[in-house]
């Protein structure tokens, strides 16, 4: 493929998705393992956010982009410990917050950094060893402990089904999350509202969006196969 064939592959791609989403759902490019150039052309084609799943490789790209200001950095791979004061400083978003530690360590970072990074809790609605993420009981006996995080804006949910899971299954455990947050912002906790629902990819976001999603994280629907 020609490198002008690719590039308009990448904008129709984002103006087709776009074209096709609710108002209330936000589209993030996951440009992970994918070049620089590529974030500029989908900048090009108007999108402004892009999600990365790994803190060096993202700020390596950030260094070649400084001139497109208004991007909105999602960080949505699993955050090591000694990777957070980094990913606190390059990222608006942190939808792979997954256990209570690595969200204390942000949150403490955050603070002597100065920022207040948006955040979205990675729940496993259903057993998954394969996955970072709280479980269910984890999340609820968590709760009032990330209620105290002052500097975290925990805003959402994240979730990813098993990778084996059938489309029926999908569609069930995004249900899930969405009754879940709700239950959630029902308990009343003063820090947390949660509103956001990070869920969908390439495989599964059309039935993401009927259950509620509000931010779809696409890869290869936008920008083609990664490079191995
Ligand atoms: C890679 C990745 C995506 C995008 O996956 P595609 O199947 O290419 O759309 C979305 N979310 C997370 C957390 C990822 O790691």
């Amino acid at each position: 493929m020609t490198a002008s064939s690719s590039t308009n592959t990448i904008a129709e791609h984002v103006a087709a998705i776009t074209a096709q989403l609710p108002a209330s759902v936000r589209l993030i490019g996951v440009s992970k393992k994918q070049p620089a150039s590529a974030i500029r052309t989908a900048y090009q084609a108007h999108l402004r956010d892009f999600g990365e799943s790994m803190v060096q490789e993202a700020i390596a790209k950030q260094e070649e982009l400084t001139d497109l200001e208004d991007i909105t950095w999602h960080l949505i791979g699993h955050l090591q410990s000694n990777k957070a004061r980094k990913a606190v400083e390059h990222f608006d978003w942190i939808h792979s917050i997954d256990s209570l530690k690595i969200a204390t360590r942000v949150n403490r970072l955050a603070g002597e950094v100065g920022r207040s990074p948006i955040c979205c809790l990675q729940v496993k609605i259903v057993p998954d060893s394969a996955k970072f993420g709280f479980s269910m009981d984890q999340l609820w006996s968590a709760l009032p402990q990330l209620n105290q995080l002052q500097h975290l804006k925990i805003v959402g949910l994240m979730t990813i089904p098993p990778l084996e899971s059938s489309m029926a299954e999908v569609e069930n455990i995004f249900q899930q999350a969405k009754t879940l947050a709700a239950q959630i912002n029902e308990r009343g906790f003063d820090q947390l509202h949660l509103s956001e629902l990070s869920m969908g990819m390439s495989s599964d976001y059309s039935v993401a969006i009927t259950a509620g999603s509000t931010m779809i994280r696409l890869g290869t629907t936008l920008f083609g196969d990664r490079p191995a």
